[in-house]
């Protein structure tokens, strides 16, 4: 016989969590909160599922010896419960959704993320930002997967065990922040960055930069079906799961050669596509199709003058037009990078915002990472005037906007 079910947790994720239960024929005996306000309360889901009492966990206790219970809400809030609930005397094995997780000096990159460059296995590009060294595994000559993956895992460690004492490369982050992350081996995300060429010249781009735009363009191919080969292999060992969010930057993805072959590896994936979208794409477009993929444009204006003078290109009706076309496949986020003196004018930013809601994307703001670190960091007055006009005009319009994840 189950044993009595108790829901930790009695806020938004609660009715989810109930009806999953209610369709497995176990219903809870009563729902577990921390909140004062809610003790000796009932609730009652969607009205019509019998009313549950919400009760402290000291009374449970002693209610329903043996109880088993899940919590609700998402991480991290989920795994401090789960702290609490081991803290009390609970063991993990009554945890219905247990996970292993940590508490300490982390950022959401470290156990998350990774970048393939073709040189390099990279956590993060932070050091584009801010002033740091990112945590990065250099691709020996004659290392296999399985060696890389060893290397990643090492560095992982050695990073976390640093941090613990307040040491190690990511010491100065600001992306640093105290709290709970989960133990995992999986991916949320893995980018194939820097791995073919662009026709666009962007004057921010740092791409241009790095050693294998250098590389003449059958190298450049092979790079790709290397990045590919170990995406493949991360797949087979489960570290990239149906989950694991596939990224597209640093060259453009929409004129690569192995395009076909990695759609098709990538099919079902959420992916997103960072294009400059003067070519279309009816691969990308299949992908978007399916409802978990987006594409993201660094468009940067509102007008042909600007674009042509941030782009090194004179296409900007056409992008508009292939963008539009996207939006028609799924969801588009459009870029806007804040350049002194370029951009950083009404006209452009309110053309930029009436397409945007035009076509339905969301937006965000960011900042060019090529300059020097310091000098980077927004402090002009117009600048900062276009910062407000561009943030106040997205609440008035109702668009979704964000700050880019490195922006100051
Ligand atoms: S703390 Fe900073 S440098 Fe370290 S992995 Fe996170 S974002 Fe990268
Ligand atoms: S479109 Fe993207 S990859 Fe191409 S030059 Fe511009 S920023 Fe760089």
């Amino acid at each position: 016989m189950d044993k009595p079910l108790v829901l930790y947790g009695a806020g938004g994720n609660l009715t989810k969590a109930y009806k999953k239960f209610a369709e497995e024929g176990r219903l809870p005996v009563c729902i577990c909160d921390s909140n004062a306000s809610k003790i000796d309360t009932t609730i009652c889901i969607d009205g019509k599922f019998p009313p549950l009492k919400i009760l402290q966990l000291d009374n449970i206790g002693k209610l329903y010896q043996n109880a088993e219970f899940f919590v609700t809400p998402k991480p991290p809030a989920r795994f401090e419960i789960m702290q609490n609930l081991i803290d009390s005397g609970i063991p993990k094995e009554k945890i219905i959704n247990y996970e292993p997780f940590i508490k300490g000096l982390h950022c959401e990159y470290l156990k998350n993320e990774l970048i393939y460059t073709g040189e390099t296995l990279d956590i993060c590009c932070a050091d584009s930002a801010y002033d740091v060294k990112i945590p990065q595994v250099r691709i020996a000559e004659g290392m296999n997967y399985e060696d890389m993956v060893t290397a990643i895992h090492s560095m992982r460690k050695k990073t976390l065990y640093d941090l613990s004492s307040n040491k190690g490369c990511c010491i100065n982050c600001p992306k640093l922040e105290e709290g709970y992350y989960p133990v995992t081996n999986s991916l949320k995300k893995f980018t194939f960055a820097e791995i073919f060429h662009c026709q666009f010249r962007c004057i921010y781009c740092n791409a241009r930069l790095l050693p294998t735009s250098q590389l003449p363009y059958k190298q450049r191919k092979d790079t790709t079906k290397k990045a590919l080969e170990f995406a493949k292999y991360l797949k087979s060992v489960q570290i990239i799961n149906k989950d694991t969010i596939i990224v597209f930057v640093n060259g453009e993805i929409s004129i690569n050669p192995l395009l076909h072959e990695i759609t098709k590896v990538f099919m079902d994936y959420p992916c997103l596509f960072l294009t400059n979208a003067e070519v279309y794409s009816n691969e990308i477009a299949k992908i978007l199709d399916k409802g978990r993929s987006y594409i993201n444009v660094s468009l940067d204006s509102g007008t042909a003058e600007t674009f042509e003078k941030i782009k090194g290109k004179s296409c900007f009706d056409k992008v508009c037009e292939n963008i539009k076309r996207y939006s028609m496949h799924g969801k588009v986020s459009l870029k806007y990078i804040l350049l002194e003196d370029i951009n950083d004018n009404e006209e452009d930013i309110s053309k930029f915002l009436i397409f945007a809601k035009d076509i339905n994307a969301s937006v965000s703001l960011s900042r060019d990472y090529s300059n020097d670190h310091t000098k980077a960091y927004v402090k002009n007055q117009k600048t900062l005037a276009a910062i407000d006009y561009f943030k106040n005009t997205c609440s008035q319009e109702k668009i979704h906007f964000h700050f880019d994840s490195y922006f100051n």
